[in-house]
């Protein structure tokens, strides 16, 4: 199948309110340009001269699109972030959420990552830390906490992500159930290729599909 049909299969598989942003890291920007003309208005990238050297290229075309971060953010790479996406899916720390609001120019959306899996190696904010953090930062000016995003780990058996799934949807429930001004839960970012539709059986509004667009990926 080509990206175009990956794609409007997908699209017309699930649900209208789960917003698709498509993974597009070490891709090449034809295979962007496909998915774009499909139709997708999302893109998630993870290194920020992946993406500075995607919309170049794309020129006008870029703009089409919302850019979503999802990647990890060093602080060193604030500015170019500001510059070259609408929402960053990984913040991570009010370490990081201070100093992007430091250099912040306008308001930037951003989703919380939460390391749902408890995996030492991985970023995001453990669960029982999320609460605090979100406190600490929602006050920020010129942040705008629109939900949590989690990886959750990326197991062969895609059923074995469901709990780390449901504990972040029920993260996402009571930290919505707060009503913390400048924190809204509207985006509940979960689910790669694997694991998608479990992903959005349990809650998810937002899925990151890479590997089921365009294939598998050579490297990363
Ligand atoms: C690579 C990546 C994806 C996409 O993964 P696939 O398995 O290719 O669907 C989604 N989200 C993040 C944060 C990623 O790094």
């Amino acid at each position: 199948m080509t990206i175009k049909e990956n794609y409007q299969q997908i699209r017309a598989e699930v649900p209208d309110h789960v917003t698709i942003v498509a993974a597009v890291k070490t891709r090449t920007t034809d295979e962007l340009k496909m998915l774009i003309d499909a139709g997708i208005a999302d893109i998630g990238e993870n290194y920020i001269q992946e993406a500075e050297e995607m919309r170049k290229a794309l020129g006008d075309e870029a703009r089409r699109v919302r850019w979503h971060f999802i990647g990890h953010l060093q602080t060193n790479k604030i500015n170019k972030a500001l510059e070259l996406f609408d929402v960053i899916q990984t913040l991570d720390s009010v370490k990081l959420a201070r100093a992007i609001d430091k250099r912040a120019e306008t308001v930037m959306s951003i989703l919380i990552e939460i390391n749902s899996g408890r995996e030492p190696q991985k970023t995001g904010l453990l669960p029982e830390d999320a609460e605090q953090a979100i406190r600490e930062i929602a006050p920020l000016e010129n942040l705008s906490i629109k939900g949590l995003m989690t990886m959750g780990p990326r197991f062969g058996n895609p059923e074995d992500a469901r709990p780390y799934f449901k504990e972040t949807k029920k993260l996402f429930d009571h930290i919505a159930s707060l009503n913390i001004p400048g924190a809204e839960m509207d985006v509940l970012s979960m689910g790669m290729s694997n694991a998608y539709g479990i992903a959005i059986e349990e809650g998810s509004t937002l899925i990151r599909p890479g590997t089921l667009l365009f294939g598998e990926r050579m490297s990363c």
